[in-house]
């Protein structure tokens, strides 16, 4: 009969999204086509364990943003897995439970570079790199390395450099500046509708 059977490559795009903005895009869209994914898969977090001592919008809201800025693409979708997940959101958690929904799919863990070079001290790295290969992106501001993943663990690939933080976009609606083309038009739209961010501590820029 035929050889083994060709997996599916399925991308994975893990955020915050606290919002999603056209960096987590390109990076996606970018990645897709170097590895010829056939999906990405946006997995927003529930509770982020790095960012527990900092104010993180609704989960509802994280998520419906980032489905609203994925819908028009037909190979991009957004799973609600560290959404539903009572408890603080760990990357080992998102990947064990994609790997067990998707047992027909090899996993690419797509990661800004600024993430890529916190990932050994990860919950259960090394596990972390047996579930997934791992794509690390460039981003403006931050070196692209690997950071002593195991051999053949990770790919390192430039993408366009969009100068675009969450951060940043959150400050700007605080401050009554523009997110217009940082972020989706309908994102853009959700924000004002919810009024998110309007009272948001002013941050470091
Ligand atoms: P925050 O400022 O709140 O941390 P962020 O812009 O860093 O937000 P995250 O949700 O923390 O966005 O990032 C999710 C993933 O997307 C991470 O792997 C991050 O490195 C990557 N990423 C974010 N922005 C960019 C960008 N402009 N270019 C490339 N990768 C990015
Ligand atoms: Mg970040």
């Amino acid at each position: 009969g035929p050889g083994a059977p060709v997996k599916r490559r399925l991308g994975v795009m893990g955020g915050t999204f606290d919002p999603i903005h056209h960096g987590h895009l390109v990076a996606a869209s970018e990645v897709a086509a170097r590895f010829h994914l056939d999906e990405v898969v946006f997995v927003p977090t529930g509770k982020p364990w790095q960012k527990s001592h900092q104010r993180v919008s609704p989960a509802e809201d994280r998520y419906l943003m980032t489905v609203i800025a994925t819908a028009s693409n037909p190979q991009f979708s957004v799973s609600r897995i560290d959404v539903d997940r009572p408890g603080t959101t760990y990357t080992i958690d998102t990947l064990r439970d994609l790997y067990r929904e998707n047992p027909d799919a090899d996993l690419f863990f797509i990661t800004g570079a600024d993430a890529l070079a916190q990932i050994l001290g990860w919950r259960d790295a090394a596990e972390l790199f047996s579930l997934a290969h791992f794509i690390g992106v460039t981003r403006p501001g931050h070196t692209l390395a690997d950071p002593g993943l195991p051999d053949g663990g990770v790919s390192l690939i430039e993408v366009p450099a969009l100068a675009i933080s969450s951060t940043d976009c959150r400050a700007r609606v605080a401050a009554g500046e523009p997110v217009w083309y940082l972020v989706p038009d309908g994102v853009v739209r959700y924000i004002n509708k919810r009024r998110l961010y309007r009272d948001h501590p002013a941050p470091k820029r």
